[in-house]
């Protein structure tokens, strides 16, 4: 499905399109879960590489032992978007997710929000999106065999979105918890991945060219050491996302030519928090533009530290509220009050009393 572009011009809708968790997974099956975060990597490209317009800040945490809930404020001068997202690693035992959220877009230039969405599964897809397309330029070229540690929530969109963006067609996958990793292949089950499951993570790295980790846990853990890390290989941290959580042992990074999305968040955030804030890493947005290498050699030891940045979910928004016109998968939200004067709101309390029969 082709997406049209659609412009949030200051005549906006009398509405909010609300995108419900029911109404996002019906978008995500009118296009293919591959094509969604195809689609949703080309806005990112496209939102990095025009990445000295937006306005960008670290996102702003409130800490709790069990978790962290964020907002991801950005805007591009004419459109304002947020996400609110939470990461609670003990919520599983409770039968919770670990990461949800919701996010809006809006017109800065009316301060109407133009769309109003679920971003719990659009978070797993723009992650994995995300994760692929930084590959496309890291990755060993040919690669085929991606290593998966952890197999929660947001490992199967990401072995997807390497199969579809960076052609890879053997997952080895490994969790402390063996059920996550045998929902993870049976999940996969038709999807031409070919999917096996490990019993260590040292297993799970034998004969892979790209190692994604993805596990969550709040506090430093080493899912894999310096001696486990072989000349050549690309690595997609991306549980990493949260001070004091991080997946990979120093050494490792010392080893690494290090790519990040955001250097002012990573480093509070990601594996680089392990590393003087001097150390050197590059933008991303300057591989995608040209104005840096990506990967230079076959042996070089490529790792996207990935946190998540506030820009990343602006595009995917902007992804579904492009594609809304086309699906019609969306609710109309009565979210904007609309008097006939303006300035009469409490008038508007007044008749809506009126009409219900009461006092206002
Ligand atoms: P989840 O709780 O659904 O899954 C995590 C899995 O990791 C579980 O199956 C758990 O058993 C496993 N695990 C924990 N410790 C492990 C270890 N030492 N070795 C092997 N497996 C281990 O969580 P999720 O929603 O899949 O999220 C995973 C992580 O990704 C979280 O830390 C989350 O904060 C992070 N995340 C990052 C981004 C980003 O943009 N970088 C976006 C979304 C989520």
């Amino acid at each position: 499905m082709t997406v049209e572009k659609v412009n949030f011009e200051p005549s906006d809708l009398a509405y909010v399109p609300f995108v419900s968790v029911d109404n996002m997974m019906r978008n995500v099956r009118a296009v293919g879960v591959e094509g969604f975060m195809r689609g949703i990597a080309g806005y990112i490209e496209e939102d990095f590489l025009r990445w000295e317009s937006f306005d960008k800040k670290p996102r702003i945490p409130a800490h709790a032992p069990q978790g962290v809930i964020e907002l991801m404020p950005t805007s591009d001068g004419r459109t304002f978007g947020f996400k609110y997202v939470n990461g609670h690693p003990g919520n599983f035992r409770n039968g919770l997710q670990t990461v949800t959220g919701f996010g809006v877009l809006s017109n800065l230039l009316t301060g109407y929000p133009v769309l109003f969405s679920e971003m719990t599964i659009l978070t797993a897809l723009r992650t994995a999106a995300n994760s692929a397309l930084a590959a496309t330029y890291l990755a060993p070229e040919g690669s085929t065999t991606m290593a998966i540690i952890g197999n929660g929530a947001q490992s199967d969109f990401q072995c997807l979105a390497f199969k579809e963006m960076v052609g890879i067609t053997d997952i080895r996958a490994y969790d402390l918890d063996a059920t996550a990793s045998e929902r993870l292949a049976r999940n996969l089950n038709g999807t031409g991945l070919t999917v096996t499951v490990c019993a260590s993570a040292q297993e799970a790295i034998e004969g892979a060219d790209i190692i994604t980790t993805v596990t969550a846990d709040k506090k430093s853990a080493t899912i894999l050491t310096d001696n486990m890390i072989g000349s050549g290989v690309h690595i997609n941290a991306v549980g990493g996302d949260c001070p004091g959580k991080t997946e990979l042992h120093r050494d490792i990074l010392l080893r690494s030519d290090i790519f990040v999305e955001f250097p002012d968040q990573t480093h509070i955030e990601g594996e680089f928090q392990q590393l003087g804030r001097d150390h050197p890493v590059t933008e991303l947005w300057q591989v995608y533009s040209g104005k840096a290498p990506g990967r230079t050699s076959r042996d070089q030891i490529t790792l996207f530290d990935s946190v998540g940045f506030a820009i990343e979910d602006f595009a995917a928004l902007r992804y579904v509220r492009d594609l809304l016109p086309q699906t019609g998968h969306f609710e109309k939200l009565d979210l904007l009050a609309d008097p006939d004067d303006p300035r009469d709101l409490f008038g508007m309390v007044l008749r809506s009393a009126a009409a219900d029969g009461k006092a206002a």
